[in-house]
């Protein structure tokens, strides 16, 4: 490979080109322990576990328990196993049909048959049918894949969180700045919420002074990166990071999922290692959806009933949650995770609050001017910007919730300007993407700016922010990764307005010789 494509390959290091996926067996086993699927204690409580066919733990009390009511039920026992039915190594349950009575006489009436299948493990009983508990765990019933947890490390005190590890806010916003185009005021603000957040951890209130929770709530038009901004700011400080939906959240009891469902994502997030899950972030998307609901005629379970709940999470509360499930049942285990040191971002796109604002502004104005004001606020993009907890309490939102989320920040709608940018300098940029990928074969990939101008006004046709950047761009790109590798010749590829706009086609250079277009592409 030439130099040159070498050093972009090299520049393009931190580009990734697809999303990295976690294999989740890359763990290290020794850090886990088994749980009893029976009790849900893990090794460290009840003792040595067994691992029984169909990959079941449980633990030894469990075990002798249920030899206990096997043997209730009247299980013949068998030589030199200490009361241990020989099945075991399919490990079955008896299912009871008829009464006590005729059980005992059916098993007096045992036949030649029967003891002969006794031996050979087999335990007809008249009356009597198995099930092979295994097989029915081992598909859909709920019963986790993992079902182990991350030991707790003996004889040493938690893992206090390390303030010398979070950056200075100055520090989080020049790194945020690399990834994130334009949020100002959001980048910032957000870089001291977390940092302190972290120094709130991390200070002792035996003074008496304890610094309350700095939870945020975000404000966004959709695609403006009110997500990228936490995920990046996760990355960085390298802590766990559970995203959630607020739409699927209904009140405990009814058909969605769980409020705890969100604090065992962040447990799964942290390979069910609770100390790291309690230092977690937790972004719980569509915020707005979970709004009161006006005029409603039957209970409200998936709005006000759900902002209700969210209250003590928000505020640092002991929740149960499932290891390695999103639901709640007789066969998952239960971790008991605190939240006081989590950090809750809410954010949500709240589309009709920009009228609430309107409103209040316009309202707020002396008499005269107001139809001045209004016709000037229908032309203002950015209202979202002034919006303050009195818009979002007449939005629907309840003053409890938000008196939980005391750091309100919105994001500006995204620019033409600002879509050209994100198309080309942040640190994962989608064209950065693309030219590693037509590196890797040789050959040097380039945009004209008008051609940049054009994908980004078509992406503003589409409101949905930057999310359209990337769909438009693969429609384009489709016919060159394709074309291209076929022609070993060609050295660079440069995509163009007319390209874009079907009047042409994009400009070809061979290697060593430029041509203007290249024909059928
Ligand atoms: P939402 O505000 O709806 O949560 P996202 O954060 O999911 O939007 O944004 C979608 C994608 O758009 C992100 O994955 C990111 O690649 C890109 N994006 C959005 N805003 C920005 C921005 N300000 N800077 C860089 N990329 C951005």
């Amino acid at each position: 490979m030439s130099q040159d494509f070498r050093e972009i390959i090299d520049d393009t290091e931190d580009v990734i080109v697809e999303d990295a996926v976690i294999d989740e067996d890359d763990e290290n086993d020794d850090d886990y322990e088994q749980v009893c699927m029976m009790c849900h204690r893990p090794e460290s409580k009840a003792g040595k576990i067994l691992t029984l066919p169909g990959g079941l733990n449980i633990c030894s009390d469990c075990m002798q328990r249920m030899f206990s009511s096997m043997e209730q039920y009247g299980m013949p026992e068998i030589p030199g196993m200490g009361g241990a039915p020989s099945f075991m190594g399919k490990f079955e349950i008896p299912v009871q049909q008829g009464n006590n009575s005729e059980r005992q006489s059916a098993s007096e009436e045992k036949t030649d048959e029967e003891k002969k299948s006794k031996k050979n493990n087999q335990t007809p009983i008249q009356g009597v049918h198995f099930i092979n508990l295994a097989d029915l765990m081992g598909g859909d019933m709920g019963m986790p894949r993992r079902q182990k947890v991350k030991k707790k490390k003996e004889n040493t005190e938690p893992k206090k969180f390390d303030r010398g590890e979070i950056p200075a806010p100055h520090r989080l916003k020049a790194m945020l700045d690399e990834y994130v185009i334009g949020q100002e005021k959001a980048k910032k603000t957000l870089s001291v919420a977390v940092y302190n957040h972290y120094k709130r951890v991390c200070c002792d209130p035996s003074d008496g002074v304890e610094i309350e929770k700095s939870n945020v709530l975000l404000l966004g038009p959709t695609g403006s990166g009110k997500t990228y901004l936490v995920k990046t700011l996760a990355k960085l400080l390298d802590v766990p990071l559970a995203i959630a939906d607020a739409t699927s959240l209904t009140e405990a009891g009814y058909i969605g999922d769980d409020i705890e469902s969100v604090v065992g994502k962040l447990l799964a997030a942290a390979d069910n290692d609770v100390e790291k899950a309690e230092h977690g972030i937790v972004y719980i998307d569509e915020i707005d959806k979970i709004a009161k609901k006006k005029q409603v005629s039957t209970r409200d379970v998936s709005g006000e009933s759900v902002q209700q709940e969210l209250l003590k999470m928000l505020e640092g509360a002991e929740v149960e949650v499932p290891v390695g499930s999103n639901s709640k049942n007789g066969m998952v285990p239960m971790m008991t995770v605190d939240t006081t040191n989590i950090l809750f971002i809410c954010g949500g796109a709240f589309p009709d609050l920009e009228e609430i604002v309107k409103e209040r502004l316009t309202t707020k104005s002396s008499i005269g001017f107001q139809a001045d004001l209004k016709g000037r606020l229908d032309h203002e993009k950015n209202l979202l910007l002034q919006a303050n907890m009195d818009d979002l309490r007449k939005f629907g939102m309840i003053p409890e919730f938000l008196g939980r989320l005391p750091v309100l920040v919105a994001l500006e709608e995204l620019t033409r300007d600002m879509l050209v940018q994100i198309l080309k300098e942040p640190k994962n940029a989608i064209l950065k993407q693309y030219k590693k990928l037509m590196a890797m074969d040789e050959v040097m990939l380039e945009f004209e700016d008008e051609a940049l101008g054009l994908i980004a006004e078509k992406a503003l046709e589409k409101h949905t922010g930057a999310r359209a950047l990337r769909a438009i761009l693969e429609e384009y790109m489709l016919d060159i990764m394709y074309q291209v590798p076929k022609d070993s010749n060609i050295g660079k590829v440069t995509i163009t307005r007319e390209y874009l706009e079907n009047t042409g086609g994009p400009r070809i250079e061979l290697r060593g010789q430029i041509v203007p277009e290249l024909p059928g592409v």
